[in-house]
């Protein structure tokens, strides 16, 4: 029987893990597929406090899961939960064919990234359509290439920014005409003599499917209605994320948008399932924010498994 099973390692689910490990709960973290979360797809972080020049972002998801083991955390790595049973106490939680029982559940699955939504996206992913930069933008098939980025974001921004190492032209293809990005990264991108804007403007297609192989987009300006094509190695799409809430659709509630819903703190209408970090945030969606919610998730479950020790 476990104390408490934490599903998810970016940033929300290992500060759980830290704080239930250092309350002597032995916290079972389920990993997911990607451990450390969406962070470790990113460069530097510069505006999580503590690390004056940055940090890594693979790097301080390193740091925080030997945190956490250092405490006592057991993480089980590369490891997926397929299903979950909240009926009754303890939850029952299968994890790669094998049911694990617990008193508590700290879910902090994240966020994965938004799609388009058109059939080329799909039919060219991995064959020049990519969702990180610095997953595959020092490909030799992007290099001194003009290159794509979807989105008006901080996430767009940053991918553009890291692609003007590898590309020849970044054109930045925004839907409006204004970037959403904060100040600082806006401002960088509109700076840089590698990066071109395209304002006002969707992809309709990206070209081309019949050879297999990203060869540019098919835009549409949303004021004028023209259409163009551009030449491009490979389209980076970066529009926002949406929340890992599958698993649990039915069992806990959500927003229309697919965000759990939290009743006070990191509760949930289940009692001992608590809730930390992006799949709940659909405001912030900060590392640090992720975090501060990981640790509020860890300190209300450990508080409910001592007024049920008190009270059994
Ligand atoms: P975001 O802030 O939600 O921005 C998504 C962008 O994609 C918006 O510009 C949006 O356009 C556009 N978009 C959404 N759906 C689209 C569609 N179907 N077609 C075309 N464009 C579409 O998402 P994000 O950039 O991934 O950032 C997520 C969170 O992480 C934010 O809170 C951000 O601040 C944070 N973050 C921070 C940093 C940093 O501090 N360095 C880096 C990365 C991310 P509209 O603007 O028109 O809505």
């Amino acid at each position: 029987m476990e104390n408490v099973i934490i599903i998810g390692s970016g940033c929300a689910g290992l500060t759980a893990a830290l704080y239930t490990a250092r309350a002597d709960l032995a916290p079972l973290v389920v990993t997911g597929i990607m451990p450390g979360g969406l962070l470790t797809t990113t460069t530097i972080v510069e505006n999580y406090p503590g690390f004056v020049d940055g940090i890594d972002g693979f790097q301080l998801m390193m740091n925080m899961q030997k945190q956490a083991e250092r405490f006592g955390a057991r993480l089980r790595t590369l490891s997926k939960v397929e299903s979950v049973d909240l009926s009754q106490r303890p939850f029952a939680v299968t994890i790669d064919g094998e049911i694990f029982h617990t008193k508590t559940l700290i879910v902090a699955t994240g966020a994965g990234h938004r799609h388009l939504g058109i059939e080329s996206e799909h039919l060219l992913e991995n064959k020049g359509v990519t969702y990180c930069a610095t997953c595959d933008g020092a490909l030799p098939m992007f290099r001194n290439k003009p290159l794509v980025v979807v989105g008006g974001g901080d996430s767009a921004c940053e991918e553009a920014l890291y692609l003007t190492r590898f590309a020849s032209t970044v054109y930045l293809v925004h839907r409006r005409n204004e970037l959403r990005a904060s100040k600082i990264m806006a401002d960088r991108v509109l700076g840089h003599p590698k990066i071109q804007p395209i304002w006002d403007t969707q992809v309709l297609e990206i070209l081309d499917v019949s050879q297999d192989e990203v060869t540019g987009v098919r835009l549409q300006n949303l004021k004028t209605s023209t259409e163009t094509t551009l030449d491009c190695a490979g389209v980076f799409i970066a529009i926002g994320l949406v929340p890992s809430t599958q698993l649990f659709t039915g069992i806990l509630a959500t927003d229309e948008a697919g965000y759990f819903k939290l009743t006070e703190g990191s509760k949930t209408s289940v009692p001992g399932v608590f809730i930390a970090g992006d799949c709940a945030d659909k405001v912030y969606r900060q590392a640090i924010t992720a975090a501060g919610m990981g640790c509020v998730a860890a300190i209300d479950c450990e508080r409910f498994l001592q007024d049920e020790a008190h009270a059994g």
